[in-house]
């Protein structure tokens, strides 16, 4: 389904995405580093990843236009495969399209490039607008972009798998940024070995979609035509477990926010104060529990949260005095 249209349908408009500033401003970033058939992001892939290939003065640039994301997957394939067999050149593929199995759907990715080597190597490539201030950019930008591409090194990975010998995706992807405040390219290689495991064992775990489809009452529809009662009725029907983590991730983050205040669920307030509390889910039991009203004085989380409520009451006794 379209979040970003839910969340409007429900009355809790997403404010998640660029702003059109950073987005106009990263495209023609992005566009400047593509110019010319790509020669400067390619003369950086080669300086950075593979400098003892031939260097990248000629390189084939395929047509990927197709219709659908079904058609512009299956044509990104081929131009994968006929770039492998041309062994010894260079090809850029520029905003190509793959698809990743997600909890038994597809999911279509569009990285925004991929590079294949004279060795038949495949390179991601992710160009992002924030700086690289002598030679390092933030590093939760950089973490962020390499979980990105580790999730389209998986999914080329599966593209490979089809290729008969199947070719070698790269774990090393090319990240480039703007150097220092200028807008000229720079770029840095980036190890996603550690994120793609993660995502590989992440995505092992999901539940499959039809499994969460299957436990929905009869009828249930995400359609954001209808009415908001209905629509809010259906997105109770499956269970969500909102934290703060959500808002920078998630296009129903304000939707799940005002929920989950309203329930007194306390991964409101952060996943670690969830954690910390055990079995204490809501702010009232929480409360009822620091008060000796509720909870087993035995449970080390209603231990604390009594020592606390302790602490408080003298500190307080002791400031009116
Ligand atoms: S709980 Fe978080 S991730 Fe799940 S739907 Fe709500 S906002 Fe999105």
């Amino acid at each position: 389904m379209d979040k970003a249209a839910l969340a409007g349908a429900l009355g809790s408009p997403s404010a998640f995405g660029q702003s059109q500033f950073a987005l106009t401003r990263g495209n023609a970033f992005e566009a400047k580093v593509k110019a010319d058939g790509g020669a400067e992001l390619l003369r950086l892939v080669h300086e950075r990843l593979d400098p003892g290939a031939e260097p990248p003065t000629r390189a084939a640039v395929p047509d990927l236009s197709a219709i659908g994301p079904e058609g512009r997957t299956a044509r990104t394939a081929l131009a994968l495969r006929e770039a492998t067999a041309a062994s010894g050149t260079w090809t850029l593929l520029d905003h190509p399209m793959i698809a990743l199995d997600v909890a038994g759907s597809p999911a279509f990715l569009e990285p925004d490039a991929v590079v294949v080597h004279p060795d038949g190597g495949w390179t991601v490539v992710e160009i992002k607008s924030f700086p690289m201030l002598d030679g390092s950019a933030d590093p939760a930008k950089v973490g962020a972009a390499a979980r990105q591409a580790a999730v389209y090194v998986l999914a080329l990975e599966q593209v490979a798998a089809r290729l008969d010998p199947p070719p070698r995706v790269r774990h090393r992807v090319l990240l480039v940024c703007p150097k220092d405040f200028s807008n000229l390219p720079t770029a840095s290689a980036v190890d996603v070995r550690k994120q793609r495991a993660v995502t590989s064992r992440q995505l092992a775990r999901l539940t499959r979609i039809q499994d969460i489809a299957d436990a929905l009452p009869e009828g249930t529809c995400f359609s954001p035509g209808l009415p908001a009662e209905q629509l809010t009725a259906a997105v109770e029907a499956v269970p969500a477990t909102y934290a703060p983590e959500c808002l920078a991730a998630c296009e129903l983050a304000f939707h799940c926010r005002d929920r989950s205040r309203a329930a007194g669920a306390v991964t409101s307030l952060g996943r670690s104060v969830r954690a910390e509390l055990g079995g204490l889910t809501t702010v009232d039991g929480v409360l009822a529990a620091a008060h000796g009203e509720a909870g087993d004085p035995a449970d080390p989380a209603v231990a604390a949260l009594r020592r606390a409520a302790r602490l408080r009451a003298e500190a307080l006794e002791a400031m009116c005095r």
